[in-house]
């Protein structure tokens, strides 16, 4: 996974102010020049384009920005990753910034908590000798809040571990991506 970015970096600091998103094929300028780290999706590191990202123009105000942090417990993410696919609200809050959206006040400082999630694997990924490897590696990607399709490499080739929001709960799918 390339971790990646060509934009302009802006003083010493290490702020960019824009990156080569090589998904819609243009050059994004952020709002203001921002960290590079928060650059970049929670869970591919690629690095958020806030086009792509979402159509809309975004939130407005603090309570339409609370819908698109709402919308990380639904079934489709008001704006998501174009790579990965991933609407957590760590993804979320990223997206609102460097679109220059308001920010939830409740939400400064969040930190993901722990969302319970059943796990499971299709029969072939089941009967692998390492299955309980695989899933452990698809709980600890889980873990960090991740809603994007999850891909761990093995040997035998890479495995998706796929998260569904459910009325019931969060359920992984764990699968070669030739299964779905
Ligand atoms: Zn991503
Ligand atoms: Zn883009």
């Amino acid at each position: 996974m390339k971790k990646v970015i060509d934009g302009k970096i802006c003083n010493k600091k290490g702020l960019v102010s824009g990156f080569n998103c090589d998904i819609h094929g243009g050059y994004v300028e952020f709002k203001e020049p921002i960290q590079k780290s928060e650059v970049l999706c929670p869970s591919c590191g690629h690095p958020i384009c806030p086009e792509c990202a979402c159509m809309e123009e975004g939130p407005a105000t603090i309570d339409e920005a609370r819908e698109y942090v709402a919308s990380c417990e639904s079934n489709a993410g008001y704006a998501c990753c174009v790579n990965c696919g991933d609407y957590s609200v760590a993804f979320m809050l990223r997206f609102l910034k460097l679109k220059g959206c308001p920010i939830p006040p409740e939400c400064e400082g969040f930190t993901q908590p722990k969302r319970e999630a059943l796990c499971y694997t299709t029969a072939t990924v089941g009967a692998l000798p390492n299955v309980d490897d695989i899933i452990r590696a698809a709980e600890e990607a889980f873990d960090k809040g991740t809603s994007g399709i999850i891909k761990i490499p093995d040997a035998t080739g890479e495995i998706w571990a796929i998260p569904e929001r459910h009325l019931k709960g969060w359920i992984v799918t764990i699968c070669y991506p030739a299964e779905i």
